[in-house]
């Protein structure tokens, strides 16, 4: 089987193309690691989408899983791990390959990390929130970070009944609505915040700063996010190969952009498919 596309990551820009490709009448393929949906699940709220006034990001994330449902994709649960060129494009997984005309790829970005507190235990990026949120033994969080991430994060913590702290390096950097939300919500937050070390006690985290000391049971590091994509073994770049969403866009990170860039690659690759034909 030889599919029109490959779409590499089923986030709101792969689920946005896959949509468009498959009511154009191609044979799509879409690939997703984890699951579909993508960030946006870990949005508390979004409220600058047009036409939904104000919803929770798991609803939204449901609502575009229902939407791509009904279009019957087909969809191999797999991390992709690869990408080669051998007359067509080779979309290698570990335990397939799968072969196609053109390869979108959508695979957005991954929070980026803090060495120094790598040998900290309870640790987490914002990718990881659900681990924190399902986990009740996480009750007091200190979150490092000054931007929307880092508020919408503890905000969702808060809406969760978690005690949070935001320990920012410089000023707060986040959407003034959502700094707002937080302040209303009595969530503290401090800048201006050098750290100079740690400590770990029972399971506990003791965090020395110019400021003073912070105790808390975990730490979720909210300091950006970079473009994460597979592997690409192709000697020269080849036609047929598009970027679409975060991943293209790692600075203007919003659902309208993800999703129009998405539409337009969609639309590039329709084009160069039916040239290909005539
Ligand atoms: C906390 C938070 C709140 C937000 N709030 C808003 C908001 O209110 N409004 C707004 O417009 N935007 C918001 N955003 C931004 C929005 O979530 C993103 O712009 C959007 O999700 C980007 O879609 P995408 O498909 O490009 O990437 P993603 O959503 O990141 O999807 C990429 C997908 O690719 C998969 N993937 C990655 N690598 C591979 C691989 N090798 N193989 C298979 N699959 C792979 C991933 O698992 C993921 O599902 C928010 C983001 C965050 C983090």
């Amino acid at each position: 089987m030889i599919y029109d596309v490959s779409i590499i990551g089923g986030g709101p820009a792969g689920i946005a193309a896959a949509i468009f490709l498959k009511r154009a009448g191609f044979k799509v393929i879409l690939f997703e690691k984890n699951n579909l949906g993508g960030l946006i699940r870990n949005a508390n709220s979004i409220e600058n989408y047009l036409g939904i006034k104000k919803i929770d990001g798991v609803k939204f994330a449901n609502l575009i899983i229902k939407q791509f449902n009904i279009h019957k994709i087909e969809v191999i649960f797999e991390e992709v791990l690869e990408i080669k060129y051998a007359q067509n494009y080779l979309t290698l997984t570990s335990i397939n390959r799968y072969e196609s005309r053109t390869v979108l790829i959508s695979t957005g970005t991954v929070s980026k990390k803090i060495n120094y507190f790598s040998s900290i235990y309870n640790t987490f990026v914002f990718d990881d929130l659900f681990k924190i949120i399902n986990d009740k033994k996480f009750k007091n969080i200190i979150i490092i970070g000054g931007g929307d991430v880092a508020f919408d994060n503890a905000l969702n913590l808060f809406k969760n009944n978690r005690k949070v702290t935001i320990l920012i390096r410089n000023k707060v950097k986040c959407l003034k609505s959502l700094e707002i939300n937080a302040i209303s919500n009595k969530i503290n937050f401090f800048e201006n915040i050098e750290i100079l070390g740690f400590e770990i006690y029972d399971n506990k985290i003791n965090l020395r700063t110019n400021c003073k000391n912070f105790h808390s049971d975990c730490l979720l590091i909210a300091i950006g996010r970079k473009s994460i994509i597979p592997k690409i073994n192709i000697n020269s770049m080849k036609e047929g190969i598009y970027f679409a969403g975060d991943v293209n866009n790692s600075i203007f990170r919003q659902l309208s952009i993800a999703t129009g860039d998405a539409i337009e690659k969609a639309m590039l690759i329709e084009k160069f498919l039916k040239n290909k034909e005539e």
